[in-house]
């Protein structure tokens, strides 16, 4: 939007004529046009952009009517809020008189990656493939097989597109180039704008017997084998780039990269906190009450814990570096372990006995000394 008033951006008094106003238009818009002014595109496209917003409201009357009674300020703010009907405001470049709509097309394909840089290289797409793996595999690394379907350059005719043994010509519309100049009749009087060519799509080669395997695209699409190496110490979401395996550049560019994304599954034993494990262990009451050691599966094999006495249950005990490799460091993570009292589901008449003569040492009085009824302890062998 403009802040400056719009009689001073075309340079004319305040009762210029529709004709004074349409001249000073053009004198304007072929001075800042981002075609014609090579010097400084940045600021030619903004004051290309402030005289074409001026005259669309100069050059309507009930437009420079209200533009004229409310001022400059009053009137582009309600025409953002859309108060004055009729004035679009100017963000889409759809103005609303007549050659506009063409000037705007001229300057998207100047500005908008149009024009030469259309014909040029264009390098392949990046691709991605997700692949799943397991903790254990995360924790040490793996190489992974996979395959992909995916452009091949066209190995009949190596891409050109052509029948072998058949002509590739030079585009006769664009003799080569791969572009082509539009001249077009605007309000500021004849315009240039340059395409890519409409016969050749930019290549600047026209085939005049397609190859059968491709179509004349020059390319296949072809199953292909791939094998990534996964780092120790991956986490969902690493990805891994295999460059070169993306999709097909054109017109010579390279070929794109292919990331594939890892995603960790979860574990039924472990949870995982960046490099650091978190899992339970369960003891047994003797062992928490006058300790031990238990044998324990990590991921990278059996370690011993040892259980001091009088370990409470949900204590907590850190095993220094059996965690997960980090991708960052060479320091590893931890493995949280904590500790669960077992408690046996059922007790043989000697357990019973055992606990019962610890019970009365204790001096515990809460004790259920009945004993199991015939149910309970069926319940117990079909729950076992
Ligand atoms: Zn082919
Ligand atoms: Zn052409």
């Amino acid at each position: 939007m403009s802040d400056q008033n719009y009689y001073d951006v075309l340079g004319v008094n305040k009762n210029a004529s529709a004709d004074e106003i349409k001249k000073a238009y053009r004198k304007m818009a072929r001075k800042y046009h981002p075609d014609l002014n090579k010097d400084d595109p940045k600021t030619a496209e903004a004051k290309f952009k402030e005289v074409n917003e001026a005259y669309e409201t100069l050059s309507d009357e009930s437009k420079r009517a209200q533009y004229d009674q409310f001022g400059h300020t009053a009137y582009q703010q309600a025409g953002q809020t859309g108060g004055f009907g009729g004035f679009g405001g100017f963000g889409g470049a759809q103005g609303g008189f007549g050659g506009f709509g063409d000037l705007g097309d001229i300057f998207g394909s100047f500005f908008g990656g149009g024009g030469a840089r259309q014909t040029g290289p264009i390098r392949g797409a990046d691709l991605r493939y997700d692949l799943e793996i397991t903790l254990e595999e995360a924790a040490v690394g793996v190489e992974k097989e996979f395959s992909i379907v995916k452009d091949e350059v066209c190995p009949h005719c190596h891409g050109d597109g052509a029948e072998p043994g058949t002509s590739v010509q030079t585009c006769p519309q664009c003799h080569g180039t791969g572009q082509e100049q539009v001249v077009r009749n605007t309000p500021l009087g004849q315009m240039m704008s340059v395409h890519t060519c409409s016969r050749c799509q930019g290549r600047g080669k026209v085939i005049e017997s397609p190859c059968h395997e491709c179509r004349g695209s020059g390319k296949v699409q072809k199953k292909r084998k791939l094998r990534v190496k996964i780092p120790a110490g991956v986490d969902t979401d690493s990805r891994i780039r295999l460059a070169g395996e993306g999709g097909l550049g054109e017109r010579g560019g390279e070929t794109g990269d292919l990331y594939v994304y890892i995603y960790v599954q979860p574990h039924a034993r472990f949870q995982r906190r960046g490099a650091d494990l978190f899992c339970e262990a369960e003891v047994s009451f003797p062992t928490a009450a006058m300790g031990g050691t238990i044998q324990l599966d990590t991921l990278f094999g059996k370690v011993e814990l040892k259980i001091p006495h009088g370990t409470p249950g949900g204590k907590t005990f850190r095993l220094s570096g059996q965690g997960l490799p980090s991708l960052r460091s060479d320091r590893k993570g931890d493995l949280n372990v904590r500790v669960t009292i077992g408690v046996p589901r059922s007790l043989s008449s000697e357990q019973r006995a055992a606990l019962l003569k610890y019970s009365e040492c204790m001096g515990d009085s809460t004790v259920n000394k009945e004993e199991p009824s015939f149910f309970d302890k069926l319940k117990d062998k079909l729950n076992n």
